[in-house]
């Protein structure tokens, strides 16, 4: 143990299997690596995985292609600063659909993060 502070908890034991599944597209754990070496160094907290895989589940969930996050831990502008860095680096690749939104669909406010068969990053040419 490095004695550092944990920058990826998740609120259910059963939540490190989805994550530890080939199933999961593996694009989201680096998107998710990436956010939260950025909330940790920004703001000093860590990402709280709530949702992955959801069986039988019509939504992306039900695809292994979306993780939601916990909200209520970051401020309104720093909620703000999380969607963008991550639309601003990550296209969804299907209009008008983005990365990542924070929304209310009946279990209280959160951050979905998603990606489709198109989502990709701009690099530049070499
Ligand atoms: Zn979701």
């Amino acid at each position: 143990m490095s004695g550092r502070l944990p920058s990826i908890i998740f609120k259910e034991h059963e939540l490190a299997a989805f994550w530890n599944s080939p199933l999961l597209d593996s694009r989201l754990k680096f998107i998710i690596y990436a956010l939260a070496g950025f909330t940790i160094e920004e703001f000093g907290k860590a990402v709280t995985i709530t949702s992955i895989y959801r069986k039988g589940d019509a939504s992306i969930h039900g695809y292994w292609r979306a993780i939601d996050i916990r909200s209520f831990i970051y401020e309104e502008e720093e909620i703000i600063s999380i969607i963008k860095f991550l639309n601003g680096g990550i296209i969804y690749g299907k209009e008008p659909f983005k990365t990542a939104l924070y929304h209310n669909v009946g279990q209280g406010p959160h951050i979905h993060i998603q990606v489709s068969h198109n989502t990709y990053t701009v690099v530049q040419k070499v």
